[in-house]
């Protein structure tokens, strides 16, 4: 007889993708049900923050978060959930290592605010007003929470048991999720702390177009749209980047069978420190002719600048959790994990 669990799913800086996934498992969210009563998740149920605080600490056995941590609201929410959930999952790339909101760390709250209120063409902001986290009106007083300066993977604010990295999770992966809580429901048996549920391996090991890689040098890096791609040839010998060198398996290469290139949502595989920098190091090398053909100097740099967005391209997902991790201002400003 199963002990049934009790569930929570938060939602933090994310874009909501994750939430939905969940139900993207259809009639087989009923099996959760089976093995677990579902005490908080925002998006779905009407459950309010107050009655997960009222809970004592330890007193919810899985919680899954997803997003990553902006707001000083998030923050709170992270250290909510890690006090009261015997297991805490990082669910989706946002959780697992900043996702696209944490591409925001080439800037900081100040930039931000710049763009948003005061630049952006579709912005009427005559009075120059930004966000204030107290704000006098009529009927009294608002709040709001505080927009930080940097956005942080799950792990870098409060400990995370295991990661379900994508973007997001494929349903595969959340039923492998599922499996874990119902071993637990069942005989209270875990994996290993630190456990990601997805491949251990790269995801070309598990693509279809790894035995057409020769390894050839990229004469020239063509971005996806300018190409219409050999749907039988890896994306690497048609001159268009692919991260799946540099990206843990596990999605069964979904962005591939729609013939576009991996953009690395599931992150790094355990033996890979920085898959941006990896993946920058490595097609660094390969580009332009070699021998005595090499490139000079400036022609590497207009090869490097012809890549229209590094960050984006090497980092999409991981650039809170990347050595390099921000931009910096002043000096001060650098994140340490
Ligand atoms: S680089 Fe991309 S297209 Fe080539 S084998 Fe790896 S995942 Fe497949
Ligand atoms: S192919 Fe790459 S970007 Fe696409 S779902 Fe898989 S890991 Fe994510």
């Amino acid at each position: 007889m199963a002990d049934k669990k009790k569930i929570v799913m938060n939602w933090a800086s994310a874009c909501g993708g994750c939430d939905v996934s969940l139900l993207d498992i259809e009639e087989k969210i009923f099996s959760v049900l089976d093995i677990a009563d579902i005490l908080y998740w925002p998006v779905a149920m009407d459950f309010k923050r107050q009655d997960v605080l009222a809970l004592g600490p330890g007193s919810i056995d899985i919680g899954l978060f997803n997003g990553a941590v902006r707001t000083s609201e998030q923050l709170e929410d992270a250290l909510m959930l890690r006090e009261r959930c015997k297991v805490l999952i990082a669910y989706g790339a946002c959780a697992c290592f900043g996702g696209i909101p944490g591409l925001a760390n080439v800037s900081d709250r100040a930039g931000i605010f710049e763009v948003a209120y005061h630049e952006t063409p579709s912005t009427v902001n005559p009075e120059g007003v930004n966000p204030q986290t107290v704000c006098q009106v009529p009927e009294g007083e608002v709040t709001l929470p505080k927009f930080s300066d940097t956005v942080y993977a799950l792990n870098q604010v409060v400990k995370v048991d295991y990661y379900l990295p994508g973007c997001p999770p494929t349903e595969e992966r959340i039923l492998d999720a599922v499996n874990i809580i119902a071993a637990y429901a069942h005989s209270g048996e875990l994996p290993p702390p630190g456990t990601v549920v997805a491949s251990q391996k790269a995801l070309c090991d598990e693509c279809p177009r790894v035995s057409t890689r020769t390894g050839t040098r990229i004469a020239r890096i063509k971005r996806p749209h300018e190409i219409i791609a050999d749907p039988g040839l890896c994306f690497l010998e048609q001159g268009v980047l692919c991260m799946g060198p540099f990206t843990r398996g596990g999605c069964g290469g979904k962005c591939i069978e729609a013939n576009m290139p991996c953009r690395g949502c599931f992150g790094p595989t355990e033996r890979m420190l920085d898959p941006g920098a990896e993946a920058l190091s490595a097609f660094g090398s390969i580009v332009g002719p070699g021998g005595e053909d090499a490139l000079t100097i400036p022609e590497m740099k207009a090869a490097v600048n012809s890549i229209k967005d590094p960050v984006g391209t090497f980092c999409r997902f991981t650039l809170p959790t990347a050595i390099i991790n921000r931009t910096l201002k002043d000096g001060r400003n650098k994140v340490k994990k």
